[in-house]
C-alpha cells in the first residue's frame, strides 16, 4: 500500500537579506530534504540552513516540467519538499502554474509568505507608500516586455491615477518606463527611485525623478535585479497630512477622542 505524499512547502525566502525569512520559512528549510531554489534571485546564504544532505536544486536552469518532476517525485517519496522563491510567492512568483500541476497529480501544498522586494525597496527608501494627503493606494506593476500585459493594465493607464508605483521586472526598460510615466500625464519632477537588491549588502538607492528616470537607470549601469519606485510618497515635495489613526481628535475602536 502506498503512503500519502508529502506535502509541498512553497517559501517565501524574502527580498535578499537572510534574516528576513520568516520564522516558518526557515523552520521549514530546516526541516527539508529536498529544496528548490530560484537561484537568480534568493540568497544562496539561506540554504546555509538546510540540513547536511538535503538536495538542492537551482530552479533558474530549470523548466516548469523539470521543476514539478523534482517536486513531485520527492513528495510521492513522502520527502519533505520546500520550493523557495524569492520575496513573496504571490508577486511574480509563478506559483499557480505549479500549484495546477500539483493539484493534478493530487499533491497537497501550502505557502509560507515572505517579504516582498517592494517592502525592502520601501525601507531602503524610508518611504511610506500609502501617505496620507498624498496617495492612499500603490500599484504594482510591471512594463510590457517580453512578457506582455493585459492592454487595459498598459502602465501609461495604470500612472493616470497618480497612485505610488512599484514597477517590477522593468530595471532594463527604464527609459519604456519613463515614456509611459510621461505620457500619462505624471509630472517630470515628480520623485522617483531605482532601487537595486534592496536588503542586500550591495544594495543601492538612485533617488531621481520621473523625466530623469531612464538616464538614472543607465547612468547607474542598473539594467536588473531592481525596482522602479514613483510618486511623491517616495520623497514628498509639497508636504503631506498626518493620520486619522493617531490624531488626539479623531476617535478610534481602540482609544476615544481627546
Ligand atoms: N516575488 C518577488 C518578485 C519576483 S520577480 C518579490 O516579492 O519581490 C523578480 C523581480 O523582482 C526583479 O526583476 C526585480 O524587479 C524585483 N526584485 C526582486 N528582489 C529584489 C531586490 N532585493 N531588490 C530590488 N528588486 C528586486
Amino acid at each position: 500500500m502506498s503512503s500519502d505524499p508529502a506535502t509541498v512547502h512553497f517559501v517565501g525566502a524574502g527580498p535578499g537579506a537572510p534574516d528576513l525569512i520568516t520564522l516558518r520559512g526557515a523552520r521549514l528549510l530546516r526541516e527539508a530534504d529536498v529544496v528548490v531554489w530560484a537561484g537568480s534571485l534568493v540568497n544562496p546564504q539561506l540554504l546555509e540552513g538546510c540540513p547536511a544532505g538535503c538536495e538542492l536544486h537551482d530552479s533558474a536552469r530549470m523548466t516548469l516540467e523539470e521543476v514539478f518532476a523534482v517536486m513531485r517525485d520527492a513528495a510521492l517519496a513522502g520527502r519533505r519538499v520546500v520550493r523557495l522563491h524569492t520575496g513573496d510567492p504571490s508577486i511574480y512568483g509563478a506559483i499557480r502554474e505549479q500549484m495546477d500541476l500539483l493539484d493534478a497529480a493530487g499533491i497537497p501544498y501550502d505557502v509560507t509568505p515572505g517579504v516582498s522586494s517592494m517592502s525592502g525597496a520601501a525601507a531602503a527608501l524610508r518611504c511610506e507608500y500609502t501617505l496620507p494627503g498624498v496617495t492612499q493606494s500603490l500599484v504594482v506593476t510591471r512594463e510590457a516586455g517580453r512578457t506582455p500585459t493585459p492592454n487595459r493594465e498598459s502602465l501609461s493607464s495604470l500612472a493616470a491615477h497618480g497612485t505610488s508605483m512599484v514597477v517590477f521586472l522593468s530595471a532594463g526598460l527604464a527609459r519604456r518606463v519613463q515614456g509611459d510615466l510621461v505620457a500619462s500625464g505624471r509630472d517630470p519632477d515628480e520623485p522617483a527611485a531605482i532601487v537595486y537588491k534592496a536588503t542586500w549588502p550591495d544594495e543601492r538607492v538612485v533617488r531621481c525623478t520621473v523625466g530623469t528616470l531612464a538616464e538614472s537607470a543607465e547612468g547607474a549601469g542598473i539594467d536588473r535585479l531592481a525596482l522602479i519606485v514613483v510618486g511623491d510618497a517616495v520623497a514628498p515635495r509639497a508636504g503631506h497630512d498626518r493620520s486619522r489613526l493617531y490624531d488626539p481628535s479623531f476617535p478610534t475602536g481602540c482609544r476615544e477622542a481627546r
